[in-house]
């Protein structure tokens, strides 16, 4: 565990840094609800990418679907979310402050966290999904929901998305998007939000092989974590008891990560039977079975679903990257981001001033090829290298006055410190070598 990480750094490093941002700040913020600024919206640009490499496979295509934010009640009440879709809560008479009945923190049987006094209500559901209305009449019919969860507008889907790539058993529908729940305490900043996206992946299956399936996605998905560099020794995996099973669920997998705050879930994997096509093909009277020429039968597929936030992601890397060391008689705080995740790939620094034009020259002939890299010449050297180094950028260039003398440069690396003199020509392939 690294001891220096506390949630109150990777707050304040996210604002400081341009990360992550309260929504309307200037109005004080929304609870449960944010922004990202510059380096937070390249993160997370990086993460989504690297997820949709991870889930292509030697199995069965993946097709991916940019599904609609709002859903029809009809909709939710086949998914179940009308019905199921909500947490226990309950009140503090005193504070008035509200809970989760099923929050760690939270014993009915003793007083309230808050205030200190027992005086509770009794424990009410809570659906926690954001109800809105369609159009200008407020009847029945108008009534629509934001999705709590992508997975839904891919089974709704489902038949035009096979029929149109003319998909074949087994296959995948992979989506990244938004989602939206109201949830009763949004908390630890990134990983209970009211508003906030996901990465699933609903691979389509027939009901026979359904479990090795399952594993073979387990698999894969512990696949992605060792690729993006987390340290395994934080991870578990929780195996769901029977009784606590989603009404939907044969047998759920979570990927769980050690956070300061205890071990939580991150990612969810879940044999989903043919509950959500059964579903919306009772209540929408479309036939969603499948037919299969070879057998003469056909069958509502079964649904492997894995389902991971962003959010939740980003801020997962943020806690297991977070270093504080000593280097050149300094204390620094460094991301030690994979590569891949890092937002900024490169920066390049003049010594001095007077060296900028050249440098610059360097700069953008760099970003040309990288994209994302910076240029700063502000501040001694140690100062930038620090500037760079809270951001997880894994390469700093120093152009000094060797350079004009030899065509050189010094690269230094994040995580050791060390510098190197290689040839202005083969910094492009340095960093390429760095961050593949
Ligand atoms: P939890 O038990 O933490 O509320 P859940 O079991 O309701 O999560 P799922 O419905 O399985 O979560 O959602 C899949 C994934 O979406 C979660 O593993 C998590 O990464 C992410 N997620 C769910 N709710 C939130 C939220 N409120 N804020 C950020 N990410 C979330």
């Amino acid at each position: 565990m690294n001891q220096h990480v506390t949630l109150d750094k990777i707050v304040a490093l996210c604002k400081r840094k341009g990360f992550v941002f309260p929504a309307a700040d200037i109005y004080g913020g929304i609870n449960g609800i944010y922004d990202f600024g510059h380096l937070g919206s390249l993160m997370k640009d990086n993460l989504k990418n690297l997820w949709k490499k991870s889930v292509q496979n030697d199995r069965g295509e993946i097709y991916f679907i940019d599904g609609s934010l709002i859903g029809p009640q009809a909709m939710w009440h086949a998914s179940g979310h009308i019905e199921n879709f909500h947490d226990p809560m309950i009140d503090c008479m005193n504070c008035k402050k509200r809970f989760r009945t099923d929050d760690d923190n939270i014993d009915i049987n003793k007083p309230c966290p808050a205030c200190g006094i027992q005086k509770w209500t009794d424990i009410r559901d809570f659906n926690l999904m954001f109800q809105t209305q369609l159009g200008a009449l407020a009847d029945d019919a108008s009534k629509a929901y934001l999705r709590p969860e992508t997975a839904q507008t891919i089974f709704v889907q489902f038949k035009n998305i096979m029929s149109t790539n003319r998909a074949k058993l087994p296959f995948g529908i992979a989506q990244i998007g938004k989602a939206f729940r109201n949830e009763i305490t949004p908390k630890q900043f990134l990983f209970r939000m009211r508003e906030f996206e996901q990465m699933e992946m609903e691979w389509f299956c027939k009901a026979e092989n359904s479990m090795n399936q399952f594993d073979y996605w387990l698999q894969k998905r512990k696949e992605f974590y060792q690729a993006i560099g987390i340290n395994m020794n934080k991870i578990r995996m929780y195996e769901h008891p029977q009784e606590k099973l989603s009404h939907y669920s044969k047998k759920t997998v979570d990927f769980e990560y050690e956070f300061p705050f205890g071990f939580k879930e991150l990612e969810g994997v879940a044999h989903r039977t043919n509950f959500d096509l059964s579903q919306h093909s009772k209540h929408s009277g479309k036939d969603l079975a499948v037919f299969d020429q070879a057998t003469n039968t056909s069958e509502i597929p079964t649904v492997i679903e894995t389902s991971v936030g962003v959010e939740r992601l980003f801020l997962t890397l943020l806690f297991d990257a977070y270093c504080e060391d000593e280097m050149d008689g300094d204390t620094r705080v460094v991301l030690k981001l994979h590569p891949h995740i890092a937002p900024i790939k490169a920066a390049v620094f003049p010594l001095i001033k007077k060296l900028s034009e050249p440098a610059e020259k360097l700069y953008q002939q760099l970003k040309a090829t990288f994209t994302h890299i910076d240029f700063d010449e502000k501040g001694s050297i140690g100062k930038r290298y620090r500037r760079q180094d809270e951001i997880g950028t894994p390469v700093c260039i120093t152009y000094d006055f060797e350079s004009l003398e030899n065509n050189t440069v010094t690269v230094r690396d994040r995580d050791t410190g060390t510098q190197d003199r290689i040839a202005i020509d083969n910094v492009e392939q340095y960093i390429a070598d760095k961050i593949q």
